[in-house]
């Protein structure tokens, strides 16, 4: 299909997505037949009733995911073969970039223009760069000495599990398929409750490019039933999160509970960006800033959601930012000039708001926006907003606002930048803007943060890893190699010749 984007509502019915769960490569309703609805955040209205997967259906999942495993082509394929088959599944997704982006932006009420232009090619070239990595990795051998070999082998986990949150479908389920597969395991995997359908989508394009039954799984569900019969299954060998840090905390838990399966956890974020005096472009430091908490309407584990700026550019600073904050356009998310989309839901929308209103309590300033917009619409929309004078110590600085909310803090001398930016619980993302190179690589090495960009807002690229320090995450990374070589665990494979050890150890103490 081609996206019409001139029409927005044909654009929206010209989309049937799945809503049923996929066990053993079969479309199945959940064993209790029950359903839940899965609304558009756009509007406030139902999209579709999905099915509601729990216990038994994660156990059916797990138990194809293992026949799978063990008895199925795909642990024992040559990567060769399965690099092809998930070269195959990526071109189908790519087929299909314009069904998943709209089924992506009704669902999470994300713009089509990320969907379509974001999203999907990052799943895209996600299953693409973990199926090249398939035949490219090299066991290894120990230097044991002769008569010895010692094999230092990577072999699969088994049956990963991966629950996933709702703010990027599709990217984050790209970031665990792509190399839970390519390492040669089999998946269940529960989309989070908000979000299942373009998932469900994905994995039946991976059946249709002939990745054999049971291989990925998907039980659409709630995080208190189905997620956690993920987390606490005696048959999942590793357990892959991405979500909040006060979920991730349950699934240590479901593992010590259980059968101390691995846990891979990435969670939460209150990432600093610090505007230092000497950075020589302000204006572009603005755009990165409108970027790094407006983007996903700030719904991203990244934001950068506390600004921490020298006194002396202050002013400047904020008015380039007020005027880079016009490009962030809050509207329909099927219209393609809109930059800012809804709120994922209602509840989530009175958290942002919440914050918004006890930042105004707590003193701070609302420079820009500080509104629910669009109401009419039935959605959930909040403008782009930015608040000064705000207390390092105040909630609004310290929590995952998780919405289009900035915090500005100012500082004076470099030690106390970074000491703002490294006083928090989470470790994620952080940004530096300098043009002193001494600043730039001193800030960059005291700054606890998995990612530190200097100059610009990003996150790397698929051959970064990604994930956090402290409260942001646990046990491992997604992207890069990192990432494919956590879904595989290591196994000694040992031989010796004690005739020939023997004769070697006498030649030696000669
Ligand atoms: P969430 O923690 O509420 O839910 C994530 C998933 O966990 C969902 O599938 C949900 O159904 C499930 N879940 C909820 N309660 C559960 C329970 N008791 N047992 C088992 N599973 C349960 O997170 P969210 O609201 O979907 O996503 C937002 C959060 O995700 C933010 O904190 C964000 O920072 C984080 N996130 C992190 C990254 C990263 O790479 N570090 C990326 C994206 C999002």
């Amino acid at each position: 299909m081609t996206i019409n984007l001139a029409d927005p509502a044909a654009l929206a019915a010209s989309v049937q997505p799945p809503t049923r769960a996929l066990i053993g490569g079969r479309s199945v309703e959940s064993a209790s037949g029950r359903t839940f609805a899965t609304l558009d955040p756009a509007t406030g209205r139902e999209l579709a009733q999905v099915s509601e997967c729990d216990a038994t259906d994660v156990d059916r999942a797990v138990a194809a995911a293992r026949s799978a495993f063990e008895e199925g082509p795909w642990g024992r394929m040559a990567p060769a073969d399965r690099k092809l088959l998930l070269l195959r599944f990526a071109s189908l997704v790519e087929a299909h970039t314009d069904e998943l982006a709209i089924i992506e932006t009704l669902e999470a009420g994300k713009p089509i223009s990320d969907c379509s232009g974001i999203d999907v090619p990052d799943l895209v070239m996600t299953l693409r760069w973990h199926a090249e990595a398939c035949d490219k990795l090299y066991d290894q051998l120990s230097p044991s000495g002769p008569g010895k070999v010692g094999m230092v082998v990577r072999e699969p986990i088994g049956v990963v599990g991966a629950v996933l949150p709702w703010n990027y479908p599709l990217m984050m389920a790209g970031w665990k398929i792509g190399p839970i597969l390519a390492a040669g395991n089999t998946c269940v995997l529960k989309p989070a409750e908000q979000t299942s359908m373009s998932t469900i989508r994905v994995a039946e394009l991976a059946i249709e490019a002939g990745i054999p039954d049971g291989v990925l799984n998907v039980v659409p569900g709630f995080g208190e039933t189905a997620g956690a019969a993920i987390g606490l299954h005696p048959d999942v060998d590793c357990v892959a999160f991405t979500g909040s840090t006060e979920v991730g905390r349950h699934f240590l838990r479901y593992s010590a509970d259980s059968n101390l399966k691995e846990v891979l956890l990435e969670c939460g974020g209150k990432s600093p960006v610090i505007v230092m005096a000497d950075a020589d472009d302000l204006d572009a430091a603005a755009a990165g800033i409108c970027e790094g908490i407006f983007w996903n309407g700030g719904q991203n584990c990244s934001a950068n959601s506390r600004l921490i700026v020298q006194h002396s550019v202050f002013d400047e600073l904020m008015e380039r930012i007020a005027e880079r904050s016009r490009d962030w356009v809050v509207g329909d998310p099927l219209v393609p000039e809109t930059t800012v989309g809804a709120m994922i839901e209602e509840a989530h929308l009175e958290k942002v708001l919440g914050h918004i209103s006890d930042a105004r309590e707590a003193g701070s300033t609302c420079a820009i926006g500080g509104n629910r917009v669009r109401q009419e619409s039935g959605g959930w929309f909040v403008e782009p907003t930015v608040f000064t004078n705000v207390d390092p110590a105040s909630r609004l600085a310290r929590e995952e606002v998780f919405g289009p909310v900035l915090a500005v803090t100012t500082f004076d001398t470099p030690e106390e930048a970074i000491r703002l930016a490294n006083d928090t619980d989470y470790g994620l993302a952080a940004t530096i803007h300098t043009t002193d190179l001494r600043t730039a690589h001193l800030a960059s090495r005291a700054i606890r943060a998995g990612t530190v960009a200097v100059n610009c807002y990003g996150e790397g690229d698929i051959t970064t890893p990604f994930g956090g320090f402290k409260q942001s995450g646990f046990g491992g990374r997604d992207k890069s190699i990192a990432a494919h070589e956590q879904y595989t665990g290591l196994k000694t494979i040992w031989m010796e010749d004690r005739k020939s050890t023997r004769l070697n150890s006498s030649h030696t103490s000669i």
